[in-house]
């Protein structure tokens, strides 16, 4: 084993570890980045380069890096009970407070929300694959055996669990798997700056997805369709931000053919979009909410699917008859992430982080605009709250897009000015999600350095 000390780690990296979402063939060509620190907003990679998170990891460290109260937070949490599982009725405090909070926080804040329970996970694709299970399940006690499939959209990202990959839009997710598995289906995407036709306004936009989501309930038949998942914005898709008006009258359409509504708030959740959740930026009112990311700032990895009183009454109503649910993770509800997640939730209300958000997003938006807005293969600039995007275009007047690869380019030269931004995998846009706790001062460094 001792020979091993001396290969390098980005050697090792190559000959021990494959990546998530990374090119085989690129990294055994170039090798990984190798980080060593973070702070606040910066990271640190091998060497010593800082760099300016502007990602926040992957839309999740909410807080920034390094902050002592989490910290001590969990070291106290794991002194106290490093573990409890939660199968067959055991519980500990800090999940139940927990769960208690975040209903809480999600009733006071979204207006018109009902919600009753808490179920814990581990990531945003398996609270994604409870969503689904716990739609199943509902029809199932019901007794609508066939009101299973669940519509999801085009340029989704819901993860990548079979069935979370499955409800993700995106076909480069799908092909070499075999997915979409059976009863997912995809509308469209409501991206109007890339999808609306010539002259076509974001109200005539919102009607002709409104009639295509009628159609397609219509010729599956609203007897076979369950539910339907969106992201409140679509972020690794494009950070494509709903039309006006989107959600009421998706909404109206759903509850006219008693289907669910799942919000997929695993990004927007936790102050992202200058709310504490996405569902109050844009007046959605979800059966079952997803969130994780942000719940923990991921300190720890932990998810959460909030389900609402409706389906909860269900759930209880027969429960005596149908025995235990039988679904749940080892970590559901795991008592240091709950603790974590606890101080997460003090530090962002100490700190307000939402209304952070809310006054930065304009600002994030204006220097990018005034610093990049120009360059013709800017095509568009946009954003809500912390979260926003470049698009890049070969032509600016037809829209048409410049070929996926140039934008890595661009986020690899930032990376090297000491900014890091995120390709998004299959659209050629550049995406920001700085840590909430982000000042002027380092968002107009971060937007200079992006520009140089
Ligand atoms: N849902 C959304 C909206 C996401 O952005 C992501 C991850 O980026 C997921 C689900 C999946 O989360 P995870 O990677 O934790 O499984």
């Amino acid at each position: 084993m001792d020979d091993r000390a001396n290969i390098s780690l980005a050697d090792l990296d190559r000959e021990a570890l494959f990546h998530p979402v990374s090119s085989i063939h690129d990294l055994q060509t170039k090798g990984p980045v190798i980080y060593t620190g973070a702070q606040g907003v910066e990271v640190t990679r091998e060497g010593g380069q800082t760099l300016i998170d502007m990602g926040a990891g992957l839309w999740c460290v909410n807080v920034g890096y390094g902050r002592p109260e989490l910290v001590a937070a969990g070291a106290q949490a794991m002194q106290d009970l490093s573990f409890q599982h939660f199968f067959g009725g055991a519980s500990a405090e800090p999940t139940i407070r927990l769960a208690d909070r975040l209903l809480g926080l999600f009733n006071e804040t979204v207006p018109g929300a009902d919600m009753a329970r808490v179920f814990f996970g581990c990531s945003g694709s398996d609270a994604n694959d409870t969503a689904l299970k716990l739609v199943i399940y509902y029809n199932n006690l019901r007794g609508l055996p066939a009101k299973k499939k669940v519509i999801s959209r085009k340029g989704a990202y819901h993860g990548l669990t079979y069935a979370a990959a499955s409800l993700t839009g995106i076909e480069g997710y799908h092909t070499a798997f075999d997915l979409p598995m059976p009863g997912v289906l995809h509308t469209s995407c409501p991206h109007h700056y890339a999808f609306a036709q010539d002259g076509e306004t974001e109200a005539a936009f919102t009607d002709r997805l409104i009639v295509e989501l009628e159609e397609m309930i219509a010729r599956e038949g609203a007897d076979t369709v369950a539910a339907f998942i969106a992201e409140p914005v679509m972020g690794t898709g494009g950070v494509f931000l709903p039309p006006a008006g989107y959600f009421d009258r998706v909404q109206q359409v759903l509850d006219r053919h008693d289907i669910l509504l799942i919000a997929d708030e695993v990004i927007t959740g936790f102050g992202r979009t200058g709310a504490w959740f996405g569902s109050e930026t844009y007046g959605i009112r979800p059966d079952i909410v997803s969130l994780a990311k942000g719940l923990t700032s991921a300190y720890f990895p932990m998810s959460a699917s909030i389900v609402s009183r409706r389906i909860w009454e269900v759930l209880e109503g027969a429960s005596a008859k149908m025995g235990a649910l039988m679904h749940g993770f080892t970590y559901s509800g795991h008592p240091v992430g709950a603790a974590i997640a606890m101080a997460n939730l003090d530090l962002m209300e100490a700190e307000d982080m939402p209304a952070n958000a809310a006054r930065l997003g304009p600002v994030l938006l204006e220097a990018l605009r005034s610093k990049v807005g120009d360059h013709p293969l800017v095509g568009d600039i946009r954003g809500v709250g912390l979260m926003a995007a470049v698009e890049f275009v070969a032509d600016r007047a037809t829209r048409a897009r410049l070929p996926v690869g140039a934008h890595k380019l661009v986020a690899a030269h930032a990376m090297n000015q000491g900014v890091l931004t995120r390709a998004l995998p299959f659209l050629p846009v550049t995406s920001m999600s700085p840590p909430l706790s982000i000042t002027e001062g380092q968002i107009d460094e971060a937007t200079t350095r992006y520009a140089r």
